[in-house]
């Protein structure tokens, strides 16, 4: 389907253009104006994986790009939410991983594009040591909701977040067990705005 952007578009009609691996699909719309209406995320270029953060975290934005629910969609959004970067070795399931286009990588050159998730399982030695940690996110490059390897997938790239007290929600603590027992994210109170 060619995007025609002379026709004024209604919110099924955008809604009818998210990716289908897209998760929460349904909200990751935009009013752009009366003139021409709703657009999905997924034609502007957005990748769908910094939507998929703040809804599990409950990260609403206001002034900014949001989707049809309030939620942030951008990865640079997210992460000046969060704070700052906490020390890798204290990693926790429920911590969200992020990295932007063009920082500084600790091995050496630069991150090729922005993409964050959520950490959902943490392994460590009996020294206490970091062994893995799994990272649960909305990919593009796979289309779908993927669980990798942060080091294998990602080269131990980006930082880990914890979500600051100020952010925390009785949504954050709906979501977040929901996402650590592998279940898929349901919205568990977020009615898509209309109009
Ligand atoms: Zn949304």
């Amino acid at each position: 389907m060619a995007f025609d952007y002379k026709v004024k578009r209604t919110e099924a009609d955008a809604k009818a253009r998210v990716d289908a691996y897209v998760e929460p699909r349904d909200c990751f719309i935009w009013f752009t104006g009366n003139r021409w209406g709703w657009q999905s995320f997924s034609e502007t270029g957005d990748t769908p994986c910094a939507h998929y953060v703040a809804h599990q975290v409950g990260l609403r934005g206001s002034g900014s790009v949001v989707c049809a629910a309030g939620y942030l969609v951008r990865v640079s959004d997210v992460v000046s939410r969060l704070g700052d970067a906490i020390d890798p070795k204290d990693v926790c399931p429920g911590d969200v991983w992020a990295r932007l286009k063009g920082a500084a990588r600790s091995g050496g050159g630069n991150e090729p594009t922005s993409h964050c998730g959520m950490v959902t399982a943490v392994l460590r030695d009996a020294a206490g040591k970091v062994t893995s940690v799994s990272i649960t996110h909305c990919s593009s490059g796979q289309r779908r909701v993927a669980v990798d390897d942060w080091r294998r997938r990602f080269g131990g790239g980006g930082h880990f977040y914890r979500l600051p007290d100020r952010e925390r929600s009785a949504e954050t603590d709906a979501n977040l067990p929901r996402l650590l027992k592998g279940f898929a994210f349901r919205p568990p109170f977020t009615p898509v705005r209309t109009g």
